[in-house]
């Protein structure tokens, strides 16, 4: 592999580890023509897209935490892997210290507990903006919009009920030494992503902002049926991409092609993701 699957952050290493792979298809992008996205990408609504679906270990300064805890058993076979990855990597699942959600959807909060409802991660503290945990776990289901929201929310009050003693509600702000949450909101109320600082360099994980990279670098504005506010998301999208081509600040992300760490460029209206 080209790619490095871990970095250097200050005193922090980062490493990411996959949680399989998530089949979906253009099928489910809203707020663009469908025409053009078949266009721009060379793939019909029916072809099959492949996403990566990535979590980042924080290591340092007697941190061991994980950012996003993959799928569990809800999505398939070729999904909710992260928990064998890390014991394989030796990372004991009793070691992490921390879980530092990104949001509250399947495929980043369901793997906190195995089938049978236990928690994977038995001395974690359970970190997640308030807002997420609000929408998500403490409305009543009745108050779902729809049928894939319902689901969701009640696929967040089994994963997230084990922690409830051990959770933490935060907003934008330092949490742990040289890592910062600050909202990017859209794809979930309270999406959020994680700057992690140190030695000079620094690299925000940004969740979801950025599902299928060969879509949604050229058209931005190409939002997805889970966005909860795909105009928001939009918009916190092109904000997040300025900034970090901007400031040449180095991402990660929860979607893009494993390990998923880079850079963003631009030329002309196109954004680019740099590996190295
Ligand atoms: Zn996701």
């Amino acid at each position: 592999m080209s790619h490095r699957p871990s970095l250097k952050i200050g005193d922090y290493t980062v490493t990411a580890f996959s949680d399989g792979v998530f089949e979906t298809s253009l099928d489910v992008t809203v707020g663009i023509d469908k025409t053009l996205t078949q266009r721009v990408t060379g793939k019909t609504l029916a072809d099959p897209v492949y996403l990566s679906v990535n979590a980042f270990l924080v290591e340092g300064r007697g941190i061991r935490a994980l950012i996003d805890a993959g799928s569990g058993e809800t999505m398939g076979p070729a999904l909710g892997k992260l928990p064998e990855n890390l014991q394989s990597a030796g990372v004991g699942l009793d070691t992490i210290t921390h879980i530092l959600l990104t949001h509250i959807h399947p495929d980043h909060s369901n793997g906190l507990i195995d089938g049978a409802g236990n928690p994977w991660f038995r001395k974690a503290e359970l970190v997640v903006q308030e807002t997420e945990i609000k929408f998500w776990f403490d409305r009543d289901i009745s108050q779902a919009a729809h049928a894939r929201q319902r689901a969701n929310m009640i696929n967040a009050k089994k994963s997230l009920t084990p922690y409830v003693e051990r959770t933490t509600r935060i907003h934008d702000g330092p949490f742990l030494p040289g890592i910062h949450a600050m909202m990017s909101p859209g794809h979930t109320p309270g999406h959020n992503t994680w700057t992690i600082e140190g030695g000079g360099e620094s690299l925000i994980v940004w969740g979801d902002t950025i599902h299928m990279a060969f879509l949604q670098l050229i058209h931005p504005e190409a939002a997805f049926v889970f966005d909860t506010d795909p105009q928001m998301a939009v918009a916190s999208r092109l904000s997040l991409l300025e900034r970090v081509r901007a400031d040449r600040t180095r991402i990660a992300g929860m979607h893009l092609d494993f390990p998923g760490f880079g850079f963003v460029t631009r030329s002309g209206e196109r954004y680019c993701i740099e590996t190295d």
